[in-house]
């Protein structure tokens, strides 16, 4: 890439919070990227510079109509302090289909994951090292011009912030309670459906706020054509082991395209298990669970990578999944993407870069 990104390192290092103040993404390391879009020009600027606010005009456009993107990924330092992301251009890639669908300049992929590599080499010190921390990474795109008429923007901003963040489960990967959520939908095909866009996420709060009022963790998403059919839990992915199959909401222009799901997918074919990428029905699957042919159910994502569901709550009716303990391909599971990411054991796909 001939485009050379600018770096200005901040004066001054911020205090790190220590390994139990971690959270998830309330602290942030000292610098971020930056480029500019405006068109006619295209994308200029790169540069990595201090941790800041940003200016906006109160007219930009992401404050009225929602026009922005985002990712995230992670990065894992190894216990011989090498640095590994998980599939990265898998990120860009995605990144830009979300780009495509919200009406975004596409971003050259190369030069983002250069962009993160020249971030991650100025705050290599911020990426935890214990067991289950990482730093998380967020690209995001938002619409800048001040302008109020329903079009795309005219310029733009992408950016990288990355968080220290600790381990998703600090007591280990125990079962949650889901709740099947009847009314509200997150994201419809033909609309925002697959793309990683903040409306989506917005859309999700109401029904997640009321789940967790009743004592439930996180929803279970049906399709929002027919609320029929199984889509999502919470911000994850999901799988079900039934009758010795593994099987996964086929991707239909609703469900985001993980990219923790597709490697799970890999793995388990991989370890000799049937995987099929269908559409369930939650009629079926409530049967299932009821009659205890539903063997295993869990979430997948970047955040918490496996999350075991123990139970689920469909009006009113609950089921308890696998006895309410982690099922030994939920375990396996975890075990093996987490030795991956942190280089500790072999990594047969090739999917962590240094
Ligand atoms: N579904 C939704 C709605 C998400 O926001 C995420 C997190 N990006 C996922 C699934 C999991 O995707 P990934 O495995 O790429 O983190």
């Amino acid at each position: 890439m001939g485009t050379s990104i600018s770096i200005e390192l901040s004066t001054h290092k911020k205090t790190k919070p220590l390994a139990n103040e971690r959270g998830f993404g309330t602290y942030f390391s000292d610098h971020m990227f930056i480029m500019d879009y405006a068109e006619g020009q295209g994308w200029y600027n790169p540069r990595v510079v201090p941790y800041q606010p940003i200016s906006l005009d109160p007219a930009a456009k992401v404050f009225h109509y929602g026009q922005t993107i985002f990712e995230g990924l992670k990065a894992y330092k190894t216990g011989d302090g090498r640095v590994l992301l998980f599939r990265p251009r898998k990120n860009m890639e995605r990144l830009n289909r979300s780009n495509d669908r919200l009406g975004v300049p596409h971003i050259d992929e190369d030069l983002a994951l250069e962009a993160l590599n020249a971030l991650i080499k100025v705050d290599q010190d911020w990426i935890p090292e214990e067991s289950g921390h990482s730093l998380y990474i967020r690209p995001y795109v938002i619409a800048t011009q001040p302008a109020l008429g329903v079009d795309a923007s005219a310029e733009y901003k992408f950016m990288i912030i990355m968080s220290p963040v600790g381990n998703y489960y600090p007591e280990g990967v125990n079962p949650v309670k889901i709740y099947v959520e009847n009314e509200y939908v997150r994201a419809v095909r033909g609309g925002v459906g697959e793309a990683k866009t903040a409306g989506n996420y917005a859309a999700s709060l109401k029904a997640q706020e009321i789940a967790k009022q009743k004592g439930y963790s996180q929803v279970l998403w049906l399709d929002g054509v027919h609320r029929k059919y199984v889509e999502e839990v919470g911000s994850m992915n999901v799988f079900f082991k039934i009758n010795g199959v593994v099987y996964t909401p086929a991707l239909n222009g609703s469900i985001l395209n993980g990219i923790t799901r597709s490697s799970i997918i890999q793995l388990l074919r991989d370890w000799g298990l049937t995987v099929e990428e269908t559409a369930i029905s939650i009629e079926e699957l409530f049967a299932a669970a009821q009659s205890g042919a539903l063997e295993e159910a869990f979430g997948t994502g970047t955040a918490a990578v496996i999350s075991p569901i123990g139970e689920l709550n469909w009006k009113d009716e609950k089921a308890v999944i696998g006895g309410g303990v982690t099922g030994e391909i939920s375990g396996k599971l975890y075990v093996t993407l987490t030795g991956i990411q942190r280089g500790l054991v072999p990594d047969p796909f090739g999917w962590m870069v240094e």
